[in-house]
């Protein structure tokens, strides 16, 4: 592995296999929680984002399944649970 790879370089190396449910969901009516919004920044696959009215939207596909989201977010912002088996991510070398 090249050491000087970025992060989207060293990402793109794993495979991601989509389930047929999204695994994690933001609960009705949180998308304006402060601590989603934080999560722009903090999640390491970048699957947060902002839209102009201040509600935070997320796309689980490359999702790392680190768990930051859910331990900074907590469970009355995010219905989180790992991907169905045979699903998700495959680490290859990322
Ligand atoms: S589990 Fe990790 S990679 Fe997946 S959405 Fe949450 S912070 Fe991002």
């Amino acid at each position: 592995m090249n050491a000087t790879m970025d992060l989207k370089a060293k990402l793109g190396v794993d495979v991601f296999k989509p389930g047929s449910s999204a695994h994690i969901n933001i609960r009705q009516g949180r998308e304006k929680d402060p601590r989603l919004q934080k999560m722009v920044m903090i999640c390491p696959a970048g699957l947060y984002s902002v839209n102009e009215q201040g509600e935070t939207s997320l796309t689980v596909d490359g999702c790392l399944e680190c768990g930051t989201c859910r331990l900074l977010c907590g469970n009355d912002v995010l219905a989180w649970a790992y991907p169905e088996g045979g699903t998700g991510v495959q680490f290859r070398c990322g």
